[in-house]
C-alpha cells in the first residue's frame, strides 16, 4: 500500500481513451512492439482464461448465494461491444436507409470555371451535383426504426419462448435469440421492476432462468474489431421455427429478396415517422395484402414479418417503452467503450474490484434504507449483471440488501447528481475506501499490481509502476492496430 503515496498516481494517468485517439490520429501503430508474423500468433485480449465459468469466487463468501463473476461481467463488456456495432452497422448501412424510404437529395448547380483554350480565357457554365448535407441527420431515424422492429420480434420471441414445451428438451437447453432480440430482452431486464410484472403477463420461464452468458460468449468473436455476433446453427433453427421469423434480421432486411408488398410495406413504414404523429401507416394495408391474390403475395414466414411490422408500427406504450429502454442502455453502452476495459491489462482487477464494491454498495441500501444510493460506472456494471439474472438478482437483494432493489434508469442529473454525493460519503464512512476513482487503463493497471505485490516481497515502487505502465503501452499498441484495421497484432518477447 505504500506504493499509493509513493508513487505519484497524477503522472501515471494519462486517461487511456484520449491518449489512444490522440496514438490513432498519429497513427503510431505499433509503439516500438515487434509484429506478429502470422495472425495465429497476435495476442489474445481478453485473455480467454478470463471467461473461466465454472470458478469459484475467490473468496466463498457465505452471506450472500452468488454475486456476479469475473466471467459473467467479463461477457458483459463483451456484448456491450457487440451491441454498439451493431448500432454502427445499422446507421451506415446504405441498403436499409433506402428500405425505409430514406434517399439523399442531391441537388444540381451550375457554376461558373475558368477554361484555357491556347491564351484565350472564357468562363463555363459547369454541372454540378452536390451531396445531401441533411442526409446523415435523416439517417438517424434508421436506428429507431430497426428498434421498433426488433422490440416486436422481441415480443413474438418471448411468446415461442414461454409457450416451448420442454418436457423432452434436453436439462438447461436454451436457445440463444439472434442480437436484436437478446439487446431488446437485455434493455427490458435493467428495470427489474418493470419485468417481473411484463404486460401483466407471467414470465415464467425467463424469470427463473440465469442469462446466458456463457452461450453469449460463444456467440461473440472477440478477435474481431467489430465484435461480430453469430447464433449456432442449431439456434438459428429454433428461432426460425418457433418464432417463424428470419434469425439474421439485418440481412433479412438487407439482402435477402422480399416480395414488393414486404419491401413497400417497410418504405412506407420508414416514411411514417416523417409525421409528426409518427403514425400514419395504413394498418389496414396488412390485412389486404394477406388476402389478396395477386404473383407477389407474401409466403406464410412474409405473412408473419408483416405482422412483426404491424406491431411495430402500431404505436404500441410497450413497444415505445422497449425501444426507449434501449436507448437509454446506449448511453451505457457508450460509456463502456471509452473505458474499454474489457481490452485492458487490468481487466481481471478492476472486474474482481467492482464486484466486491458493488457488494458493499448493496450493503449500504441495508444499512441507510430510505436514502438514495448512486453506482459508480464499475459498480453500476456489476449491478446490471447480477439484473439480467432475475431470480437470482431478487433472492441475493433480499439477503445483502434486505430487499428488492429497483434500477430507474430515468433519472436526470439534477437528482442523480446529490444522491450520488451522499453515497460517496456513506460508502467512506462504511468502508473508510474512496468510493470514486479513477478507472483508466493506467490507474487499473497500477491498482493490480500494486495488489498483487501486496502479497510478495517488497520491491520498490518505481519498477512495480514502470512494469505496469509498460504493459499498459503493450495493450494500447494492440488496441490502437485493432482499430486501425491491422491484421498483425504488435507482440512482446516477454510471455
Ligand atoms: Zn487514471
Amino acid at each position: 500500500m505504500a506504493l499509493r503515496v509513493d508513487f505519484n498516481n497524477k503522472n501515471l494517468h494519462q486517461c487511456s481513451r484520449v491518449e489512444l485517439i490522440q496514438q490513432l490520429a498519429l497513427k503510431h501503430l505499433h509503439g516500438g512492439f515487434k509484429k506478429a508474423t502470422s495472425s495465429s500468433d497476435n495476442p489474445k485480449i481478453p485473455d480467454p482464461n478470463l471467461f473461466n465459468f465454472t470458478a469459484e469466487p475467490k473468496d466463498a463468501r457465505k452471506e450472500c448465494g452468488r454475486l456476479p463473476s469475473i466471467a459473467e461481467c467479463a461477457v458483459h463488456l463483451e456484448l456491450l461491444q457487440a451491441f454498439r456495432y451493431l448500432r454502427i452497422e445499422i446507421l451506415s448501412s446504405m441498403a436499409l436507409s433506402i428500405l425505409f424510404g430514406i434517399n439523399p437529395e442531391y441537388r444540381t448547380v451550375f457554376r461558373k470555371r475558368v477554361k484555357w483554350e491556347g491564351w484565350t480565357k472564357s468562363l463555363v457554365r459547369e454541372e454540378v451535383k452536390l451531396r445531401d448535407e441533411n442526409f446523415e441527420k435523416k439517417r438517424e431515424k434508421v436506428w429507431p426504426l430497426y428498434l421498433k422492429l426488433a422490440a416486436s420480434r422481441f415480443l413474438s420471441w418471448i411468446a415461442a419462448v414461454e409457450d416451448f414445451d420442454r418436457t423432452n428438451a434436453p436439462n438447461g437447453l436454451f436457445h440463444l435469440p439472434p442480437i436484436d432480440v437478446l439487446m431488446v430482452w437485455h434493455a427490458l431486464l435493467l428495470n427489474p421492476k418493470w419485468f417481473r410484472s411484463f404486460e401483466q403477463r407471467e414470465l415464467k420461464y425467463l424469470s427463473t432462468i440465469s442469462f446466458p452468458w456463457e452461450q453469449i460468449h460463444a456467440a461473440i468473436d472477440a478477435d474481431s474489431s467489430k465484435w461480430s455476433f453469430k447464433q449456432s446453427e442449431a439456434d438459428q433453427a429454433w428461432f426460425r421455427d418457433n418464432c417463424g421469423l428470419h434469425p439474421n434480421f439485418l440481412e433479412y432486411l438487407t439482402k435477402e429478396q422480399k416480395s414488393e408488398h414486404v419491401s413497400q410495406y417497410l418504405t412506407n413504414y420508414g416514411k411514417s415517422l416523417d409525421s409528426d404523429g409518427g403514425h400514419e401507416l395504413d394498418l389496414e394495408s396488412v390485412s389486404e395484402l394477406s388476402s389478396s391474390d395477386s404473383d407477389s403475395d407474401p409466403d406464410p414466414p412474409e405473412l408473419k414479418f408483416l405482422d412483426v411490422c404491424r406491431i411495430a408500427a402500431g404505436g404500441d406504450d410497450t413497444i415505445e417503452n422497449l425501444v426507449d429502454a434501449v436507448k437509454r442502455q446506449s448511453a451505457f453502452v457508450d460509456k463502456m467503450d471509452k473505458q474499454l476495459w474489457i481490452r485492458s491489462p487490468a481487466v481481471e482487477g478492476t472486474l474482481s474490484r467492482a464486484i466486491i464494491r458493488y457488494e458493499r454498495f448493496l450493503k449500504l441500501f441495508k444499512l441507510y434504507p430510505r436514502t438514495m444510493l448512486v453506482p459508480t460506472l464499475d459498480i453500476d456494471l456489476a449491478w446490471h449483471t447480477h439484473q439480467c439474472s432475475p431470480a437470482r438478482y431478487e433472492a441475493e437483494t433480499a439477503e445483502i440488501a434486505g430487499r428488492f432493489v429497483d434500477h430507474n434508469d430515468k433519472l436526470g442529473t439534477a437528482t442523480l447528481d446529490p444522491a450520488f454525493e451522499k453515497t460517496k460519503a456513506l460508502y467512506r464512512i462504511r468502508f473508510a475506501d474512496d468510493y470514486q476513482t479513477c478507472v483508466c487503463w493506467d490507474c487499473e493497471a497500477l491498482r493490480s499490481a500494486i495488489a498483487d505485490d501486496d502479497h510478495k516481497v517488497p520491491t520498490d515502487s518505481a519498477s512495480v509502476a514502470g512494469e505496469a505502465q509498460t504493459t499498459v503501452a503493450y495493450y494500447r499498441a494492440v488496441e490502437i492496430a485493432r482499430q486501425t484495421g491491422e491484421e498483425l497484432l504488435p507482440i512482446r518477447d516477454t510471455p
